[in-house]
């Protein structure tokens, strides 16, 4: 039969005649990831595919090439057991495809929240993994930023992945100072909170810290109603860990949540912990339904939040915050906002939370009294963070 009567398929993209996507796994602000298909090999892949015309401000493109960097420096060498591998990066027209390894067992997130915290094994052997992860991109001069469950995949083998570099940054060496305040609130160290320029390393710590805390007991150490509550907690470390925590995890939970972060402890110091040794030689290949639950512990591990970036050097005055943000932190509520004269009297980064609140107020309808207004809030809350928020439960 003649070569010209085969009729081969047309795709709209080089990604596209490479791979197949079969369904999505998770949604980002700027694209999804699906689960996708090598078109020659079979192989399955998870395809993170950023979409640049979603950026709307310099943040964000910024944010967005420091992912790529990152995503291809792993794609061009390095690699850990414990980090999702990125097999390839892709640019092309107005979308960047990064082709990693599909973790296949969900997010650290979902384990903790079905079983309401983990049993002391396998949260062992799990943290144990984060950090020798955490360990790796230190010694690498990255910093991740974002570390907390919905970022830390399990693979089929049972084995903690990091993932999303959204975050991350290159540092020129570990002790650089950084001023780019970002994350998820509820992970977020003292000096991020009080927007004091940081070293990175630290404040991956301290969010696995926070992580630890969640495993052991289903719920997270900070907690507040409202946004300036929650930071007044962290900045002031203020926290309880309940009596059922063994006293070398709880050992370790305070080193990791202390708040002066040059005494905070190191990720290599951390595997010579006493918690953390000898080496898990616990080889859970799977998990018993037993070993997951632990019923009794169980408060409100509950919150999927991202709040975003900003950078503007200010202090934070949190008297400031405690007087201007009077509603409670709930998904789908219209928040209460400042006076003008207020407004004028708050520092920038007070401002920038008043804006997360007027973010979060977005999802409720408003009354159609300010559109101008509104269009300025949206417009410059997008112009500066790439905040969003999931929430659940
Ligand atoms: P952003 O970069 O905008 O912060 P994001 O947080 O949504 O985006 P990721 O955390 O990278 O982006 O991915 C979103 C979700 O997709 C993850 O929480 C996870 O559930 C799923 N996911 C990401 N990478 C993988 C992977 N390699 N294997 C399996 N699932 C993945
Ligand atoms: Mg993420």
């Amino acid at each position: 039969m003649s070569r010209l009567n085969e009729v081969k398929p047309r795709y709209t993209s080089v990604f596209e005649s490479r791979y197949e996507k079969l369904y999505t796994l998770g949604k980002g602000n700027f694209g999804k990831v699906y689960l996708a298909e090598d078109r020659k090999s079979g192989e399955q892949y998870a395809v993170k595919v950023v979409d640049k015309k979603m950026f709307k401000s310099g943040d964000q493109k910024q944010h967005a090439q420091r992912e790529q960097i990152i995503c291809e420096t792993f794609a061009n060498g390095l690699s850990h057991k414990n980090i999702v591998q990125v097999h390839d990066v892709l640019t092309e027209n107005e979308y960047i495809y990064v082709v990693m390894e599909y973790a296949d067992g969900g997010e650290l997130f979902d384990k903790i929240k079905k079983s309401r915290g983990l049993a002391e094994p396998i949260a062992r052997r799990w943290f144990r993994e984060l950090i020798e992860a955490v360990e790796y991109i230190h010694d690498n001069n990255i910093v991740h930023r974002d570390l907390k469950p919905e970022n830390v995949l399990i693979d089929k083998t049972q084995s903690i992945k990091i993932c999303d570099f959204g975050f991350g940054n290159v540092v020129r060496e570990q002790h650089e100072v950084l001023s780019t305040y970002c994350g998820s609130p509820f992970y977020a160290a003292p000096e991020m909170v009080t927007a004091t320029p940081y070293r990175g390393p630290p404040v991956d710590l301290w969010s696995c810290g926070v992580i630890l805390y969640a495993m052991l007991t289903g719920s997270l150490p900070f907690q507040g109603d409202e946004m300036p509550q929650l930071f007044q907690k962290i900045s002031r470390g203020q926290y309880t860990v309940p009596s059922y925590v063994t006293p070398d995890a709880s050992d370790l939970i305070q080193r990791l949540l202390c708040k002066d972060a040059s005494e905070r402890i190191t990720a290599k110091d951390c595997l010579l912990h006493p918690w953390l040794m000898p080496p898990s030689n616990l080889r859970c290949s799977f998990l018993t339904s037993s070993q997951l639950t632990l019923s009794s512990r169980l408060t409100n591990f509950s919150t999927r939040k991202k709040v975003g970036v900003f950078s503007e050097g200010s202090s934070l005055s949190m008297s400031t915050l405690l007087e201007t943000n009077k509603g409670p932190l709930k998904p789908n509520m219209v928040v209460s906002s400042a006076t003008s004269m207020e407004k004028k009297s708050m520092l920038p980064s007070s401002r920038f939370f008043m804006r997360i609140f007027k973010k979060k107020s977005q999802v409720t309808p408003m009354d159609g009294t300010h559109h101008d207004e509104k269009r300025i809030i949206k417009s410059r809350f997008m112009g500066r963070f790439k905040g969003f928020f999931r929430s659940s439960y």
